[in-house]
């Protein structure tokens, strides 16, 4: 039995995953679904955002299947910090793989780009306050141990947020990052030009491409956003610090189809989630219309990353046959409901292999 944790979280990932599960299983009967309920419903009903008896547990699976949070009900933030970012922090996952590869069909054209972003540090360290004032960050966990001190006078109110980079995370980021890279066409983006720390970004990323023998170029994430757009072809791997990748993931995702065909991957060394980039889509929740694409390619990257590689294989295949055959989610101007394109999905992985 493979053991994988089922968070669907609230709305269009309360519709769509379960879905996705069953489609799983009808390919597959040695996937094994535990569900938990960690939703904002949940948190409007008892105030429990994710528990430390739910860590623990998760720690423990061959992998997490999750849908979204978001529910206009809760206030901003609350969610978002203590149970998507509590989950990468708390099982360690640094990196964050966020392919844009295109149907034909969908888009006109076969855009495959691969974003590598490192997920726990830059400018999403958690270090912000103002001064004048005085005030203590302290971490002390995994392979974090550090204490900074900010203190300083102004007579004016100064506003800061601290980036940080640390040696031993961009070491084994760099390479998982140009272990997953299968090609030598990989860019390494930063804006070493502007700010200091991206030195020593680069300094690791060139050292450990020369231990692992992969070919890499640098480019600014600005020059990198326009010839995106102008020439998205050009690229196969981006490897990206956490605020740029956080946004020209967005970009190349929008490129490739948008929120609907944008899966992910939230990998550390022991733990791993899988996810769609995209919300809980409230406006769209309970319609049976959202699209499902990017749920059902988060799951192929899971059982990829897993070791499941016939089971991911028989899916991928059975998906991209039936987009180029004509079935269209309605996202994208065809008539699929969630539900319909799902059970496409199911019926061609059944077929024999070579039919599919
Ligand atoms: P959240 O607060 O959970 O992030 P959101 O609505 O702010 O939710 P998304 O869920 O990412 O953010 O949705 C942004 C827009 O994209 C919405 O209009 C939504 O309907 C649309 N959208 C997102 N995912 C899908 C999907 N799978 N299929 C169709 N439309 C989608």
């Amino acid at each position: 039995m493979v053991d994988i944790a089922v968070i669907p979280g609230d709305g269009i990932g309360k519709e769509i995953i379960p879905q996705v599960c069953r489609m799983l299983y009808s390919v597959d009967q040695s996937l094994n679904f535990i569900y938990y309920d960690i939703s904002s419903e949940r948190y409007i009903n008892n105030g429990i955002t994710v528990t430390d008896k739910e860590i623990g547990e998760l720690k423990s699976y061959k992998s997490i299947f999750f849908g979204a949070i978001g529910d206009f009900r809760v206030k901003p933030g609350i969610m978002e910090q203590n149970v998507i970012l509590k989950l990468r922090k708390d099982l360690d996952l640094y990196m964050n793989i966020r392919p844009a590869i295109s149907f034909k069909r969908i888009t006109g054209n076969e855009i495959n780009i691969t974003i590598l972003r490192e997920n726990t540090e830059d400018f999403y360290s958690g270090i912000s306050g103002t001064l004048p004032g005085k005030q203590t960050f302290e971490m002390k966990k995994g392979i974090y141990n550090y204490n900074v001190d900010i203190s300083g006078n102004s007579d004016n109110q100064i506003y800061y947020t601290m980036g940080i980079l640390s040696e031993r995370n961009l070491n084994r980021f760099f390479k998982k990052a140009y272990e997953i890279a299968g090609s030598d066409n990989i860019t390494v983006t930063d804006k070493a030009n502007a700010v200091e720390m991206y030195s020593i970004w680069r300094d690791i990323a060139s050292k450990q491409s020369n231990i692992h023998k992969k070919k890499i170029k640098f480019e600014y994430a600005d020059s990198l956003a326009y010839n995106i757009v102008k020439n998205p072809l050009k690229y196969e791997y981006i490897i990206a610090p956490n605020l740029y990748g956080d946004i020209i993931s967005d970009m190349t995702s929008s490129l490739a189809g948008g929120l609907g065909y944008a899966p992910s991957g939230n990998v550390g060394d022991k733990n791993s989630m899988f996810e769609p980039v995209h919300g809980s889509a409230p406006d769209i929740a309970g319609q049976n219309i959202a699209n499902p694409v990017a749920s059902i390619q988060s799951s192929i990257m899971m059982l990829k990353h897993i070791g499941m590689n016939e089971t991911a294989s028989i899916i991928e295949k059975s998906l991209k046959n039936i987009i180029n055959n004509g079935i269209i989610p309605i996202e994208s101007g065809g008539s699929y409901t969630t539900s319909r394109f799902i059970e496409e999905v199911m019926k061609t992985s059944q077929l024999p292999k070579n039919k599919i």
